[in-house]
C-alpha cells in the first residue's frame, strides 16, 4: 500500500508519523510493507496546485492523509488567499485525486466551521457559518472534498473535525506553562467553551478508523465525523488544570490556579473572532464504530480530555520542556 502523508512538520503530522511508524513495526515478519511518504512544506508548498498534483501523479497513492493547514488563525485575516490555497483548494485537490483514483482520503478540520452561537454541542449536519478568514479557509475545505466525491462511485473520504489541539509544537498549554514560570498572575478567557484534543490521540484514531494493523483499508462511510475526547471545559479551566498538573509533578511555578484570573472575551481582543461555543457531539463517529463492532474504539472517545492534558503535562516535564 501506498501512503502519501502531507503536513509532517506540524503538531498532527509529527503525531501520524509516531502512530504510523509503531504500526509498521508492529507488522509480522515476512509482511507486505507499505510505503509510505511523509510530505513537509520543503518536498511541496501546498499553495503550489501545480506542484501538488504532480506530487499525487507521481506517488499515486491508495491513502492519503492531509494534516497541513494554515492555522495562524489571526494572520489569516491578511493573508486569507493563503489561507484559502492550503486549506482549501489543496484538499480539493488531493479529494479530487481520491475520488479519480479510489483512493482513501483523510483529513481534518475545525471548530472554527462554526459560529459558536449554539447552545449545545454542534452535530455534523449543523450549518456552517464561520466566523473569520481561517474558518472560511476551512469551511471552503470541506465544501472542496464534499465536491471532489459528489459524483463519484470510487474511493471514500473522512473529514475529522477537531478543536483546541495540542502535540509537539506550540499550543495554547505550553504557552500557558511558559507564562506560569514567568509572570505571577494570568488572565484567561473563561466564556469560549471546548475541547481539548491530544494531537497523538487524534492521529491513532483516525489512522486505526482507515487502516488495519495488516495495513489493508477499512471501509467507511464517507463523510465529515467530530472527533474530540469526553467533557469540555473553557480556556480557563484548561489553563488551570495544566498548571495544577505541572505542580503535582513538581514543576516550580510562580503562578498557581489561585493566581489565574477568568476573564470574558470580550476584555482580550484578537483580530479574528474565536467561536464562543466550540463543542461538538462525536456520536456519529461513535454510531459508525459501534456498526462495524468496534466497540473498543468507540470506547475511546469517551476518554475524558483532561486524561490527555495530564499525561501531556506530565510528558513535558520529564522531557525538560517545561
Ligand atoms: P500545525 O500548524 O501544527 O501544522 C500545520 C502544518 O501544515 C505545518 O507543518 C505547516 O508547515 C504545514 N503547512 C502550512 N502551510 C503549508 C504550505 N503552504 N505548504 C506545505 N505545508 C504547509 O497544525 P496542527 O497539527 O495543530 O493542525 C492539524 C489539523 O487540525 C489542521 O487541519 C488544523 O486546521 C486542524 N485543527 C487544529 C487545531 C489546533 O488547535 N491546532 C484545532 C482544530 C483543528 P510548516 O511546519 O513548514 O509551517
Amino acid at each position: 500500500m501506498k501512503i502519501l502523508v502531507f503536513g509532517k512538520d506540524g503538531q498532527l503530522g509529527k503525531a501520524l508519523q509516531h502512530s504510523i511508524e509503531a504500526a509498521v513495526l508492529a507488522l509480522p515478519v515476512g509482511s507486505n510493507q507499505p510505503s509510505i511518504q511523509f510530505v513537509g512544506r520543503a518536498d511541496c508548498d501546498l499553495s503550489d496546485g501545480v506542484a501538488l498534483e504532480a506530487l499525487l501523479s507521481r506517488c499515486k497513492p491508495q491513502l492519503i492523509i492531509n494534516a497541513s493547514a494554515y492555522t495562524a488563525v489571526d494572520k489569516a485575516e491578511d493573508e486569507s488567499d493563503l489561507a484559502f490555497a492550503v486549506n482549501a483548494r489543496a484538499p480539493g485537490i488531493m479529494a479530487h485525486y481520491a475520488a479519480q483514483h479510489g483512493a482513501t482520503f483523510l483529513h481534518y478540520s475545525t471548530d472554527y466551521v462554526f459560529d459558536g452561537a449554539k447552545a449545545g454541542c454542534y452535530v455534523e449536519e449543523d450549518v456552517r457559518n464561520p466566523l473569520g478568514a481561517y474558518g472560511k479557509s476551512k469551511a471552503a475545505g470541506e465544501e472542496a472534498i464534499e465536491a471532489a466525491f459528489a459524483n463519484s462511485k470510487q474511493g471514500q473520504y473522512a473529514v475529522f473535525r477537531t478543536s483546541w489541539v495540542y502535540g509537539e509544537g506550540g499550543n495554547f498549554i505550553r504557552t500557558i506553562l511558559r507564562l506560569a514560570k514567568d509572570r505571577d498572575a494570568l488572565n484567561v478567557i473563561h466564556d469560549q467553551h471546548g475541547v481539548p484534543t491530544s494531537a497523538s490521540w487524534l492521529a491513532q484514531f483516525s489512522f486505526d478508523f482507515a487502516v488495519d494493523p495488516s495495513f489493508s483499508i477499512r471501509a467507511f462511510p464517507s463523510g465529515i465525523y467530530h472527533a474530540v475526547p469526553a467533557g469540555e471545559t473553557t480556556w480557563y479551566g484548561l489553563a488551570s488544570f495544566a498548571v495544577q498538573v505541572a505542580l503535582d509533578v513538581g514543576i516550580a511555578l510562580k503562578v498557581v490556579p489561585a493566581n489565574i484570573k477568568p476573564i470574558l472575551a470580550v476584555e482580550y481582543p484578537l483580530p479574528a473572532p474565536r467561536p464562543m461555543n466550540s463543542r461538538m457531539a462525536t456520536g456519529k463517529l461513535q454510531n459508525t464504530l459501534v456498526s462495524r463492532g468496534d466497540m473498543s474504539k468507540s470506547q475511546q472517545l469517551h476518554q475524558p480530555w483532561t486524561e490527555g492534558v495530564r499525561a501531556y503535562v506530565t510528558q513535558l516535564a520529564k522531557d525538560g520542556l517545561i
